[in-house]
């Protein structure tokens, strides 16, 4: 078995505040939470990241993610929430098992997300040239 927090978490082994479970997913209670019932949704499988999933197993994250988002603004009575999945440590992720994030949000919480830059003249349209450009077989 990998040396993987999230595995352990899967198979019991380190305790978690479990919020939803079926065969392929399961979702816990962050330990650390950006807004209190931030939840991480994760595979049963072990795969590092978003790129690594298969789409199946994917799926069944979104649907997961769709079962439980509904709870978090009825039941604690959020405003709204933010999907979040960091892909690669650029990008802030540290656990190398696929993880989303649901955060619970409020009017009145007073987080921001990043900030917006700008684009200098024609800079857009490179930028979408060099993403359309490369292409990818998946
Ligand atoms: P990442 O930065 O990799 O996208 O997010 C990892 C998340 O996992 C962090 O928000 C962190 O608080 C959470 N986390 C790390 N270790 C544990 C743990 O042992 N239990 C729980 N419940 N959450 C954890
Ligand atoms: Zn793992």
């Amino acid at each position: 078995m990998h040396d993987c927090i999230f595995c352990k978490i899967v198979v019991g082994e380190v305790p978690s505040e479990k919020v939803y479970e079926d065969d392929d997913t399961l979702a816990f209670l962050d330990i650390s939470p950006i807004t209190k019932g931030h939840v991480l949704v994760i595979t049963k499988k072990h795969y590092k990241d978003l790129l690594e999933t298969p789409s199946s197993d994917l799926e069944k994250c979104i649907l997961t993610i769709k079962k439980i988002a509904p709870k978090l603004l009825i039941a604690l009575e959020a405003d709204g929430f933010n999907i979040g999945l960091n892909n690669g440590e650029a990008s802030g992720q540290v656990i190398k098992h696929i993880h989303f994030h649901i955060i619970p949000r409020y009017h009145n919480d007073n987080l921001r997300m990043w900030e917006g830059q700008s684009y200098q003249e024609g800079e857009m349209k490179d930028y979408g040239d060099k993403i359309r450009k490369f292409t990818i077989e998946l």
